[in-house]
């Protein structure tokens, strides 16, 4: 089947083998707001990719061939922002998923697109759809469905979705879970782009707090969310592991010049 290859082989940043779209946030939202005006064959699977990610990724291929198969990788987190400058092929910026989320949303100014939100909590979900459509009154939300399904339900979740035949999906089930979610459902999905947007829903919602500008900007948004969530610091764990590799990678690769 024919595919549109959106990001160029030079436009893309290799980081411990996942290729990343070198573009800032406005590049991002053009081309992402470009596939929104596209009727599209297959949905379009946007990943916002963080040192996590790539760490499982290491371990698990079926989430590797996920990350091989997108049509767009964003660097979400500085992590990878660092790892890029490391590797000497620095990325432009960090474009996060909720950024990019609400990003996307302020273009409905001009281009009033529909969207639909799979995940979270049902009163997480609602609340998170409420918050949405009074920020972005031109943003058309034709369905949600909260995150807690079993495996026997997909069918029928696919299905609603395609009853709404949303322009955009925003499936918010954690990593690696909606990545995987996304990957094995888009050759039937009726969007034309889907993103995983992990814990937005939840900050959408105000149940948490993304960390304030100050703390984004000295790099230590994880540090915030730690302290908000200390049961997430196995997972936070993953960040000095990621450094580690990333390091002995650029060793590997002078030895071998
Ligand atoms: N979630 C869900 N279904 C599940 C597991 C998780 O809807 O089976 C939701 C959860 O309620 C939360 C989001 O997925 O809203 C995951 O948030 P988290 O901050 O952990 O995202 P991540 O850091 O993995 O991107």
């Amino acid at each position: 089947m024919f595919r549109v290859i959106y990001v160029k082989k030079n436009e893309q940043v290799n980081i411990l083998g996942t290729l990343f779209h070198n573009k800032t946030m406005s590049e991002t939202v053009n081309m992402v707001m470009s596939m929104l005006r596209q009727d599209r064959e297959e949905t379009a699977h946007i990943i916002t990719a963080n040192p996590e990610m790539l760490m499982i990724a290491r371990s698990e291929p079926t989430l590797q061939e996920v990350l091989a198969h997108a049509d767009i990788i964003t660097p979400d987190g500085i992590g990878i922002v660092w790892a890029s400058r490391i590797l000497n092929t620095p990325i432009k910026e960090r474009v996060a998923g909720y950024d990019l989320l609400h990003n996307l949303c302020e273009q409905t100014n001009y281009y009033p697109f529909s969207v639909f939100l799979l995940g979270a909590k049902e009163e997480v979900n609602k609340k998170a759809a409420e918050n949405l459509s009074k920020l972005y009154p031109n943003l058309k939300i034709v369905g949600r469905k909260n995150g807690y399904f079993k495996e026997t339900e997909t069918d029928h979740i696919v299905e609603e979705v395609n009853k709404a035949s949303p322009d955009l999906l925003l499936v918010a089930l954690g990593v690696p879970k909606q990545e995987l979610w996304i990957y094995q459902n888009k050759k039937r999905l009726n969007a034309k782009v889907a993103i995983g947007v992990g814990g937005s829903f939840d900050v959408l919602a105000g149940y948490i707090k993304r960390a304030p500008l100050v703390w984004q900007n000295l790099h230590i948004e994880w540090l915030y969310r730690l302290l908000q969530e200390p049961s997430r610091w196995k997972r936070q764990l993953q960040l000095p592991k990621f450094m580690f590799c990333v390091v002995k990678e650029k060793i590997t690769s002078f030895r071998f010049k």
